[in-house]
């Protein structure tokens, strides 16, 4: 017989899918390590059962304790999962800009949600960052796992990601593009993949309303890169711990309509039914084509599945109202026209 002891063992080990028709204007091989067939639908899985293991360990999380966590819901995922394997609780706070599926999806796995305010700076005692902290404090028993300042979770993508994006494609990788919120994802592939092998170039995609780019660029923390944006998962107006700015080349910025639009692309010119930090990791791929050669392996990350977004950027009128819906507007112009 073989079969996984519990639920958590089946987390990693993802499938490496190549790319086709989205890319056909790059002459590399383009590769997706796809993350959606972890447990939770997401690679978050697999540093939020890191985080826990990290934590037990060191004694910080005691039997019958709470997790507290501020998650865009991912991260929630993961923690929901393991915690229901290993009998904690689980309390997530998040911002109101997060789609409603995700939410109801953590609330399934029987974790409490508060949902904050998007719109209000980091320091608002309303943020989710504060709020947060807040019942961290005031929870007996509790156990804050701080996704954004926990190096667990670049330890956790040091420790499973990156071995296997290496044995995947035989150690011949040159590129690891891949969207940036925590940072745990770039920092802890791009450690291993460079250990391995520096020339391997590592690319951060980031969007606008976020700081990566211009700090990563001057050092400057630039308050005026700070405004709200539509995309999910990706960009940041703090500077978590989990960013290794050292290993990073450089970033590439995606627009949300951008974004949004290759997210639906991938679902149908690939069959892949990813989210939108995945439309905008593959746009980024495209915004940087000519830093590849016809022998590069490009390897592209898709962080999490297409069904919480089928509200949002797999809506038409959600995108319509956005202004995003230009290639059906034009197809519907030229049957008016004929
Ligand atoms: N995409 C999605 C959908 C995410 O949930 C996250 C995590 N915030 C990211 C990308 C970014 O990954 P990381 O936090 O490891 O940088």
């Amino acid at each position: 017989m073989n079969f996984a002891k519990n639920i958590l063992e089946t987390i990693g080990n993802t499938p490496m899918v190549k790319l086709n028709k989205i890319v056909e204007d790059i002459d590399a091989l383009v590769l997706a390590k796809v993350e959606t067939f972890n447990p939770g639908n997401s690679v978050k899985d697999r540093m939020a059962l890191k985080m826990i293991e990290d934590a037990e360990a060191a004694g910080l999380l005691k039997p019958g304790g709470t997790i507290i966590e501020g998650t865009s819901g991912n991260t929630g995922m993961g923690l929901a999962i393991a915690a229901n394997i290993k009998g904690y609780k689980c309390i997530f706070v998040i911002a109101d800009k997060q789609s409603k599926e995700k939410i109801d999806i953590l609330r399934a796995l029987g974790a409490e949600v508060v949902v904050c305010p998007t719109h209000v700076e980091p320091q608002d005692p309303r943020s989710y960052y504060s709020v947060s902290k807040r019942l961290s404090e005031e929870t007996p028993n509790s156990w804050y796992a701080l996704q954004y300042d926990n190096l667990s979770n670049t330890a956790a993508h040091y420790e499973s990601t990156g071995p296997e994006i290496w044995e995947q494609t035989d150690g011949k990788v040159t590129h690891f593009v891949v969207g940036v919120g925590t940072g745990g994802t770039i920092s802890g592939v791009g450690k291993f993949l460079k250990e391995k092998n520096p020339e391997i170039k590592i690319w951060g995609i980031d969007t606008y309303g976020s700081v990566f780019k211009k700090y990563h660029e001057t050092g400057i923390f630039d308050q005026n890169e700070i405004y709200s944006y539509i995309t999910e998962g990706i960009g940041e107006d703090i500077l978590p711990k989990n960013v290794d700015f050292d290993i990073i080349d450089g970033f590439e910025k995606v627009t949300d309509k951008d974004g949004a639009v290759y997210t639906r692309k991938l679902a149908r010119e690939e069959g892949i039914f990813v989210g939108n930090s995945a439309g905008s990791a593959i746009k980024g791929v495209l915004q940087l084509k000519e830093h590849f050669k016809p022998d590069d392996v490009v390897v592209v990350l898709f962080h999490d599945h297409g069904s919480r977004y089928v509200g949002k950027m797999f809506n038409d009128d959600w995108m319509r109202e956005r202004g995003f819906l230009d290639e059906n507007i034009t197809i519907a112009a030229d049957l008016i026209k004929n």
